[in-house]
């Protein structure tokens, strides 16, 4: 098929998580010459694709045919990859059919190459994201098949096409602070201990603050409050508990370690307890690997533009393949539509990111 007919077929194919919508079967079908295998679990589907070609590196391009629910508000069919206005709408055309159409593409066009091309593919990263990736990577390891470098086809362009890779993302650390006070009586505050008062005295100290510089890669990581509960919305009653919520995106420089140590540091004259859970974890993959060369130089060529290396944004599948010793970047489409109405991109964005994954196995 043409590139652009393919990209419109598989917008049509409803994909909502965890349904793949037949995709994969159809990826199968469509690289006759690769060695398929499906590695399903727990109901997830997920396809492992590759082809030999010599001895040499492994380099995967990995994905997700899944998209968000459409939702409401949309001027056209979400599913109906209706072309209009210069723009091909549909749900997950950004985020990441596009990607997922590029590299399908570029690799069933690959007459030779210097090692083995292959495609990771999962149903349910837009869900849970457990037995998706996570499951393809399991298997891997145990056939000890591992790529050597990795591209994660994400939408990562913010105003033009070729702006901006990710050679990283930040960790996600949620916390939860309880600080015990001693209920009492509005008008006799003396009586009763007040953890608002408590808290108010040091909360200036923590909100919004920056737990550490951030460096040429990453953002600070900031200390971000999102809730603080106590009481009973009366005004006579003041409250034996309150409960504050708060996130960190964190860098390569901050920790849990670290953010025990500076609540304790705050909280250290009160009774309290801290819950911490670490969603994502932030990796990084150095400028100065291969692959971060390979796609810099064919976005140069293609686009005539040096992307910016960035770590910003929200975690995607990047994060499992990173700790697995492969050296992962994520680059796609402009992501300025994704899970919203009228989800968008371009034929020639989709046309470029097929030219430059086409360049980056030609000289990988
Ligand atoms: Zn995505």
């Amino acid at each position: 098929m043409e590139l652009i007919p393919l990209f419109k077929k598989i917008i049509q194919a409803k994909s909502e998580t965890p349904d793949d919508g037949g995709l994969l079967d159809f990826i199968v079908s469509y690289l006759p010459d690769f060695d398929a295998v499906r590695v399903d679990r727990n109901g997830v589907k997920n396809l492992f694709i590759f082809k030999k070609f010599s001895e040499g590196e492994h380099l995967c391009f990995a994905g997700h045919v899944d998209v968000v629910p459409a939702g409401e508000g949309w001027s056209v069919d979400p599913y109906g990859a209706v072309e209009k206005d210069g723009f091909i709408y549909g749900r997950g055309t950004q985020d990441m059919k596009s990607g997922v159409t590029a590299f399908l593409q570029a690799v069933k066009e690959a007459d030779t190459f210097n090692g083995t091309l292959s495609l990771l593919l999962t149903s349910d990263e837009e869900g849970p994201a457990k037995d998706g990736t996570l499951a393809v990577l399991d298997y891997l390891k145990e056939q000890n098949m591992m790529p050597d470098s990795c591209i994660v086809a994400e939408p990562t362009c913010e105003h033009k096409f070729g702006d901006a890779i990710k050679i990283g993302r930040r960790g996600s650390i949620n916390g939860v602070i309880e600080k015990e006070g001693k209920q009492g009586h509005a008008a006799y505050p003396e009586k009763a201990v007040n953890p608002i008062h408590k808290v108010a005295q040091v909360l200036h100290h923590m909100a919004g603050v920056n737990l550490d510089e951030g460096d040429e890669n990453f953002a600070p990581s900031k200390f971000v409050v999102t809730d603080i509960r106590a009481g009973m919305e009366v005004t006579n009653v003041t409250p034996g508990k309150l409960k504050m919520m708060f996130n960190v995106r964190n860098s390569t420089n901050s920790d849990q370690a670290s953010i025990e140590a500076f609540v304790h540091k705050y909280f250290s004259e009160m009774n309290y307890t801290l819950k911490l859970d670490q969603s994502a974890y932030p990796f990084m993959t150095d400028p100065n690997t291969k692959i971060v060369r390979t796609i810099d130089a064919a976005i140069e060529k293609v686009t005539g533009i040096k992307p910016k290396h960035s770590t910003a944004g929200g975690t995607s599948d990047a994060r499992y393949i990173a700790p697995c010793g492969v050296d992962v970047i994520e680059f796609g489409v402009r992501n300025d539509t994704i899970h919203a109405p009228n989800e968008r991109t371009t034929p020639q964005e989709v046309e470029k990111l097929y030219a430059v994954f086409k360049e980056v196995i030609a000289s990988y």
